[in-house]
């Protein structure tokens, strides 16, 4: 098989933009969605009074392409995306992607953009990010009654660069991404926008992120960041059970992959004082897999937790780690049939 390339520095992408050769999008006017379009503009005409600038609605997704050693290119579990937007849109009363146009929109962005598919064993990938906003103008707070759907892709490199490195984390108190009956189980920018400040705070202070805990009485671990939160104790891979944290894919998959090797799983409500008791504690999401952590800081009780001792990750987090990239990477068997090869 032959491949053709641009010609970037794979082995020292940012997990960040980079411009690509075309980008997809749809439009929902008068009752349907329009056929896809294909362009190279990296600009989008948005009217000065879009529901989405003015009232936060809008929703996203992310997910990524591998290249596998056979030079195939493979969509890690893209119907799951697919089917997170269609809840995300109704969480905020918007008009759902149907999934076959949600499956349209990605794998044409990919194929279009082959040549953006990061080379096996750079560890990068491309990331696809698909994107629906209300781009009808309203004044008053009304769901639009048009949406935009779009689809650009980004090569990215490996969240970790030069392996998987443990991060401190900071508890917070003072911040809420997301309230209990809220929008934090959907995927919507008003979230992020939300938690900023905390991010930055912790970022200034030197921390890899912010764990955030329940809003409503501030006594169990909700979200890490943009990712869920995991601990490992007595060979149980445990992942609280909130109604404001964002149901991960790859949180989803961490834990099909653990049942598959004997470790005991766990989704429930997680103490603060429970940290004490991990021998392992990381984050999962699309863009770094896990991120192990190292310490978590409380800094209004002067608490601190540590995890890796010796700077490196834990066996359990790194067994897990490694099969899922293995089988994302198509290194090892696809035994949970949740990956799609692309024909370019
Ligand atoms: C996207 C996201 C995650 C991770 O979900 P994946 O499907 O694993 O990428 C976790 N938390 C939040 C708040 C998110 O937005």
């Amino acid at each position: 098989m032959h491949v053709i390339m641009v010609n970037l520095d794979w082995n020292n992408l940012p997990f960040g933009y980079i411009k690509t050769d075309h980008n997809v999008r749809s439009y929902f006017r008068n009752g349907e969605w329009s056929k896809l379009e294909i362009t190279d503009s990296e600009h989008i005409n948005v009217h000065i009074a879009a529901t989405a600038l003015h009232y936060g609605q809008e929703s996203f997704e992310g997910l990524k392409a591998y290249r596998g050693r056979d030079g195939k290119v493979r969509l890690f579990r893209w119907d799951e995306n697919a089917k997170r937007m269609i809840s995300s849109a109704k969480g905020v009363i918007m008009e759902p992607v149907p999934m076959e146009l949600f499956r349209e929109a990605v794998f044409t962005a990919v194929r279009l953009n082959e040549k953006f598919v990061p080379p096996h064993g750079s560890g990068a990938s491309l990331y696809i990010r698909p994107l629906l906003f209300g781009s009808g103008a309203e004044v008053g707070v009304k769901p639009a009654a048009e949406y935009t759907f779009l689809v650009f892709v980004s090569p990215v490199g490996p969240y970790f660069k030069g392996g998987v490195k443990p991060v401190n984390m900071m508890i917070c108190r003072d911040v809420d991404r997301a309230a209990p009956l809220g929008t934090g189980n959907i995927k919507v920018g008003g979230n992020y926008a939300a938690s900023l400040r905390a991010i930055v705070k912790a970022r200034d202070g030197g921390y890899g992120n912010v764990l955030f805990l329940d809003a409503r009485e501030k006594k169990y671990i909700d979200e890490c960041g943009p990712a869920n939160f995991f601990g490992i104790k007595n060979n149980t891979y445990v992942t609280p059970l909130s109604s404001s944290i964002l149901p991960s894919i790859t949180n989803k998959s961490l834990i099909a992959i653990a049942d598959k090797m004997g470790i005991k799983t766990e989704r429930r409500p997680i103490p603060v004082e429970e940290l004490e008791e991990f021998e392992e504690t990381g984050a999962c999401g699309t863009a770094a897999v896990i991120s192990p952590i190292a310490k978590i800081v409380d800094p209004d009780t002067g608490k601190i937790y540590e995890y890796c001792k010796d700077g490196k990750p834990g066996p359990v987090s790194m067994k897990l780690f490694n099969k899922l990239i293995g089988i994302q990477y198509g290194d090892e068997p696809d035994e949970f049939g949740w990956m799609t090869v692309v024909e370019v």
